[in-house]
């Protein structure tokens, strides 16, 4: 799961309870320390696993791309 407040993908599980048809799950993250509820159905598991997926590449290709204009402000920065 992806923290809602730091972004970070690792988390761990603190309470688990059925909930309907679906399991609600009490988790922390392990970057921030921030606790969330989240609550997993089985018709949606897969939907929400390609969502994280999708989050996580973004996350990267942000990351790359502020690196990327950070080293050019650098290089520009050096040339004056
Ligand atoms: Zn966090």
């Amino acid at each position: 799961m992806i923290c809602p407040k730091c972004g970070c993908d690792s988390d761990h599980v603190i309470n688990s309870r059925k909930w309907g048809k679906a399991v609600k799950r009490r988790r922390v993250c392990e970057s921030c320390g921030f606790r969330y509820n989240t609550v997993e159905e089985y018709g949606n598991a897969a939907a929400m696993k390609i969502m994280q997926l999708v989050y996580r590449d973004l996350m990267q290709n942000l990351k790359a791309a502020v690196a990327k204009t950070f080293e050019d402000y650098k290089k520009f920065l050096n040339e004056q």
